[in-house]
């Protein structure tokens, strides 16, 4: 009678790799090198929009599953996910369908120009605030650094959904 052996150590961290690739921050990670984690919802890469020799590439996950990107080099997010073959909304969970067939599926909801207004003029408040937290002598901290970025986002996505920059 041969002992089934069953691999000890189930349910390890290693599980996340072989969750569904349907997820932004999957995607994001598989593309990238030198992928480290240094968080349970972050991780440091290579920045792929410049020649980078040192990871310099910060990622992170967020509550909702959208994917920050800030590269210490100050590379903009639009570069970083132009560099991978992803386009911004390819960070955000939700708009799965246009994701396989890159380009063949644009949103079809009409663009809401007060929506994408009102929606950049409250993360140009946040980052006022956080600039005038840091202007006031506060240590700029990750989280801070993450909330601009992910302003800096939004607006770009704005823009996208806009019809981009051309
Ligand atoms: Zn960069």
């Amino acid at each position: 009678m041969q002992p089934q052996k069953s691999r000890p150590g189930a349910g390890t961290a290693h599980a996340t790799t072989s969750r569904s690739n349907d997820t932004p921050i999957d995607r994001v990670l598989h593309r990238l090198d030198k992928v480290k984690r240094t968080a349970p919802d972050k991780w440091i890469a290579l920045c792929p929009a410049h020649d980078d020799k040192r990871p310099s590439l910060s990622i992170k996950e967020g509550d909702d599953h959208r994917v920050l990107l800030k590269c210490w080099s100050g590379c903009g997010a639009a570069e970083i996910v132009s560099a991978l073959g992803l386009s911004l909304a390819d960070l955000f969970p939700g708009n799965r369908r246009s994701l396989s067939d890159h380009g063949t599926g644009p949103m079809r909801r009409p663009f809401d120009y007060r929506d994408a207004l009102q929606g950049i003029a409250h993360e140009a408040t946040v980052a006022r605030l956080i600039i005038e937290a840091a202007n006031s002598g506060q240590e700029m901290d990750v989280e801070s650094l993450d909330r601009l970025a992910m302003a800096e986002e939004r607006i770009s996505d704005a823009l996208q959904a806009a019809g981009g920059t051309q």
